[in-house]
Parts: C-alpha cells; structure tokens; sequence
C-alpha cells in the first residue's frame, strides 16, 4: 500500500510527518511518497525523507498513486475534486467550522478521518493531536508574552532596586492553560488560574497556580470532560472574577475553548480598558472568535496601551517539533488501520477508527457532525 504526505498549504510550516516517522512507516511494509519540498518548511529535507526510505515526487503524482494522503490542513473544497474516488484522507478536518470541506469530501466518496475527532479515551491518548498541539502553544505563548512585554517576569533584588514578578492570569487550565503555567512558573511569573471546571483545581495547584473559584458552574459529566455552555448567572459572576483578576495582571493567557463551537468571550472590552498599560493579552482561542472581545484573529494590536496578540497557529511557528508530535500521533491512528502486510484494514468495530471517521460511501458518518451538516 502506499501512502502519500502533501506539501501543507501557504502559511503552515509543518508537514503531517517527519522523516523519522516516515522510516518507522516503512518498516511497517508501507510505501511512503513525499510532495517535493513538502517537510522544508520544518527543516525536513527531500534528501532525509529518501534516505527514510521514501520516494520524492510531485503532487499530482503522489495523489494520483496513493491509497491514503495524509496532511494536517485540509485540502480545499475545489481540491477535493481532483482526489481519487474512494482515497482514505486523514488530516485535521476542524469540521464545525468547514461544513463546505466536509460536504465535498462525501460527495467525493473519500473515506475520511479528521484526526481532531479521536476519542479522548485513554487508548486515544497516543493518537490526541489536540493535545500534542495544544501543549506547544501553552508553552509558545508564555514565550511570545515574555517577549511582548517590557517588564521581566521573575522577581530581581539587584544593586538597581528590586523588580516584581510579572502576574499572570491563564483563563481555561486544558491542555494548552496547564503547560502555560508550567512554562510560566519556571520563568518566574505568579500564576492565577480561571477555568469552569472545577476538577482540574488539584493540577492548577501541583503546578505552583492559584486557582480563582467561582462557584456555581455547570459540569457535564456527559460531555466527556469538556466544558459545556454556562448559565447566564454563572457568566455574569465570572464576568466579575476575571475582571477583578486581570485589572491586576500583567499578562492574560487565552485559551478557553468550548468543543465544536465559538470560544467563549470572558474578557470584555470595559476589563482591556482597565488593565494596566503595557499589558499583553495572548488569545489562543483567536481563530474561533478569541476569549477577549477585541482580539483580531491573525493580529496583533494595541488598545489603550493593552497588547492583544490573537493567535492561535503557535505550532506552526515551531514546525520541527510540532511536526514530530503530530507525526507521532499520526503514525500511532494509521498502525490502527494498517495490517501486518502493510495493506489497509478499516476496522470499524473500533472505537478510535469510528469515533475519528467523518465521511464513508459518500456520507457524513461521525455522529456530532452529521448533526451539524444537516442544520
Ligand atoms: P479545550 O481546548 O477544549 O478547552 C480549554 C479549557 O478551557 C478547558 O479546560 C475548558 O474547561 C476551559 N473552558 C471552557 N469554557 C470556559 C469558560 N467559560 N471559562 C473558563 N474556562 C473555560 O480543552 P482541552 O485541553 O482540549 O481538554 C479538554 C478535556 O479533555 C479536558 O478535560 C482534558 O483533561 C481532557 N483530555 C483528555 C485526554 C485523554 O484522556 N485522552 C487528553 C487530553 C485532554
């Protein structure tokens, strides 16, 4: 069988595979080609990959002869359209926000997995790009605030006087909020941390953050440990606490997000207004409408001397490692679907193979988003 990597589209540095993954792939007895120059954006070269054991070709060719493509942004709709009836498509499909891609890729009869959809059960931890991804913009984003503001974020006693630490508020404690915190804490920062789920206290804490309790939030233990809509008392008090908490911070870390859906707004205009200037916002949750009113998603502005950097393609700008991780978890799902012979074998009495699929015999198949199509 052969499988082909795609070249990411203008503006995504990383490539769906490294060659180390490539390699481990052939061992599997899978062909693997490579669109030329696909993985130089991450530093991968077309030598490496060949040396990986892969073959270098262009895109029409790779496409034409593979059984399955793989690539992290999804191709276009009219891109589709020149894919092989029948091609098994892995990518990150983001399907509640590309109904369009996710129509043309059933019209196409393209069994296609979206690997953003993978289960968060604890067999799917090795195949959760979400995480893999989140953790390098947790990480990334305390580094670009650190390098935003103009103050320093750990505590200095010097001949020169005595500097504060930088504080922090980090809104949403995911994947994403807890390796902020961890990333902030070793440069110095004092961590307070805001989320509406009230289990991940205990880790806010182990990290060395302060949690900052609101009482009355919803949890759904239904939606599989994500958090759910809050009721408009609950928001108007939350509203209050992360006003009363980022007034008094240098940095806000954004990275509150509601699965499938807009991210939630929680810092208001009026809070931006009363935040100290010289702040910096980071808004991870930018490309779903951002967590602070005024974000703009792709830029970076000022108001009122507040910093508002929306940005939510952090593991683009470290492609090579988050190329590798994304590789890592990639090649965990395809060991799901590839037999012994290195041929393909779609089980779909799989949880992790049913619960990632999105389009099979020109259909919506993936419970949540056929929902969402029809609407
Ligand atoms: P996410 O990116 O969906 O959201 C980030 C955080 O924002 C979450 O902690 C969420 O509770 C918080 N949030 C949402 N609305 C908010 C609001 N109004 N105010 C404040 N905070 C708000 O989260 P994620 O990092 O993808 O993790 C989602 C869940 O999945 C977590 O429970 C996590 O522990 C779990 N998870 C499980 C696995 C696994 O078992 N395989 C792997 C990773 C994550």
């Amino acid at each position: 069988m052969k499988l082909g990597i795609l070249k990411e589209s203008q503006g995504e540095n990383r490539v769906a595979m490294l060659p180390e993954t490539a390699e481990a792939l052939t061992k599997l007895k899978v062909e693997v080609l490579v669109e030329k120059d696909a993985g130089k954006s991450a530093y991968a070269s077309d030598n490496q990959f060949i040396d990986a054991g892969a073959k270098i070709d262009t895109r029409e060719k790779v496409i034409s002869q593979s059984d399955i493509l793989v690539m992290i942004q999804p191709p276009t709709a009219a891109e589709i359209k020149k894919l092989k009836e029948g091609q098994v498509v892995i990518a990150v499909f983001n399907p509640f926000f590309n109904k369009d891609i996710v129509n043309a890729t059933a019209a196409q009869n393209l069994t296609s997995f979206s690997l953003d959809l993978v289960p968060r059960s604890t067999r799917g931890q090795a195949m959760d790009i979400l995480s893999s991804q989140a953790t390098v913009s947790g990480y990334k984003s305390v580094l670009a605030a650190a390098n935003t503001m103009d103050k320093f974020f750990p505590m200095f006693m010097s001949s020169a006087g005595t500097i504060k630490p930088a504080k922090m508020l980090i809104l949403g404690a995911g994947v994403a909020g807890l390796q902020a915190i961890a990333t902030a804490r070793k440069l110095g920062a004092v961590v307070e941390v805001f989320d509406v789920r009230a289990a991940v206290k205990e880790e806010v804490m182990s990290l060395g953050g302060k949690f900052v309790e609101v009482e009355g939030a919803v949890d759904d233990k239904a939606a599989g440990g994500y958090a759910v809509e809050q009721t408009e008392e609950f928001k108007k008090k939350q509203q209050q606490a992360i006003h009363d908490h980022a007034v008094k911070s240098d940095v806000v870390i954004c990275t509150a997000q509601i699965f499938g859906r807009e991210a939630p707004v929680l810092l208001k205009k009026e809070t931006v207004e009363k935040m100290m200037p010289g702040s910096v916002i980071i808004d991870l949750a930018a490309s779903t409408g951002g967590n602070c009113e005024l974000t703009k998603n792709g830029e970076t502005i000022e108001h009122n001397g507040v910093k508002i950097v929306g940005k939510s393609d952090y593991p683009s700008d470290m492609a090579t490692d988050s190329s590798r991780m994304f590789g890592k978890n990639l090649f965990n799902f395809l060991k799901l679907i590839i037999n012994e012979e290195g041929g393909l074998n779609l089980n779909f009495e799989d949880e992790l193979v049913v619960g990632t699929c999105l389009t099979k015999d020109k259909e919506v198949v993936h419970e949540k988003v056929k929902e969402f199509v029809k609407n």
